[in-house]
């Protein structure tokens, strides 16, 4: 019998296992254009948190005792569909769940055949990697020899940003939590990479700034938003442009922020865009093109935390608000 984990109630501040339950799913016969999946490897991500709370946004929150979705790749075991026969690998909305009934609303995509193992396809190969391409690439338009500031550094999204902005010949400053997170930062590429757990952000900030930037940064790829975005409006230089692309420091206890430098948009002209990677799908071929290219020379390392059977699901995704991870966080089945 196939179970999924189904959201229980909804957190007020930072969730805990009450919120969750595992349960058993009907077994329902496939309709014309289904196809079952079993699954794989499941994403495990932090705007999963946003669809917990009842609240509007660019998708519509996880209802109470139904399922829950995200990223998952796997393999059809029964098909009612030509375009996904039995025996195919697909990358699929349908996670948190061990066996899938999947059709076009959870956005299915057969996956080529080249020999990446399965689980690229949610790290730097997938959504991931996009997510860190596009921000960096088309929102904040970064370019050669610019000065890029990265929040979340050792993360999935974060150390993709990393690698792609070296690739690109820009220099990069990281921050992480941890003096381990910070080496491997600093091996992927970055120029330095603070440790925002040691001490205050802008200090640090300002000291790599004028070690390895001219005393500023021209790009601000934000995860994490508060501190760390206050630090990159205080060190923009002007014109500066910020991609914006999550804020993890505010999305259990919604704290007030202290914005000391915002005043900075002004005076520096920083222009400062949020974005969901969607808007972006247009450009796919382009995304493809480069991170196939970087993977298959080489110059795009990823690593993963794994945590292993379905049951692990809430300790997983629980684990990305206190740093358990570094790079992407995936539940094996
Ligand atoms: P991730 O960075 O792999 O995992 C989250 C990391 O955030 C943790 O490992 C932790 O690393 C750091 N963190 C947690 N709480 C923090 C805090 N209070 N202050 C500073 N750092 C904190 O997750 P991801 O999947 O790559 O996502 C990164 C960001 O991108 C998130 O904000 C996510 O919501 C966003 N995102 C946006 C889009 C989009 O389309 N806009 C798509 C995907 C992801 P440390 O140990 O370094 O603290």
């Amino acid at each position: 019998m196939a179970r999924a984990w189904h959201l229980k109630s909804r957190p007020v501040a930072m969730p805990g296992p009450e919120n969750f339950e595992l349960k058993e799913l009907p077994d329902v016969p496939l309709a014309q254009g289904q196809f079952r999946v079993r699954n794989a490897w499941l994403s495990v991500d932090p705007y999963m948190r946003g669809r917990m709370s009842d609240v509007k946004s660019y998708v519509p929150p996880f209802a109470i005792d139904a399922p829950m979705q995200g990223g998952a790749v796997g393999t059809v075991i029964d098909s009612a569909n030509g375009d996904f026969p039995v025996g195919a690998q697909v990358l699929h909305m349908a996670g948190w769940r061990d066996e899938a009934v999947v059709g076009p609303e959870l956005m299915p995509q057969k996956l080529p055949e080249i020999g990446v193992p399965l689980h690229h396809w949610l790290g730097n190969l997938g959504l991931t990697g996009a997510t860190a391409y596009f921000g960096l690439l088309k929102v904040a338009e970064a370019r050669e020899g610019d000065v890029v500031f990265v929040s979340a550094a050792a993360g999935a999204v974060g150390s993709a940003v990393v690698q792609i902005a070296r690739n690109k010949g820009m220099t990069v400053i990281g921050s992480a939590g941890g003096p381990e997170k910070c080496a491997w930062v600093r091996e992927l590429g970055a120029a330095a990479c603070i440790d925002y757990k040691a001490g205050p952000v802008l200090p640090q900030l300002a000291e790599a700034a004028k070690a390895h930037g001219k005393g500023g940064i021209d790009v601000y790829f934000d995860n994490v938003g508060g501190e760390h975005l206050d630090a990159a409006c205080a060190l923009a230089r002007d014109f500066a442009r910020f991609a914006m692309c999550g804020m993890i420091d505010v999305y259990n206890d919604g704290k007030p922020q202290e914005m000391r430098y915002l005043i900075r948009l002004v005076s520096a002209r920083i222009r400062m865009q949020g974005f969901i990677f969607t808007d972006y799908l247009a450009h796919m071929g382009e995304f493809q093109a480069d991170m196939g290219e970087w993977v298959r020379a080489g110059r795009m390392q990823s690593r993963e935390t794994i945590h292993d059977g379905l049951e692990s699901m809430p300790d997983a995704f629980l684990g990305l608000f206190r740093g358990a991870n570094t790079g992407k966080m995936l539940v094996r089945l």
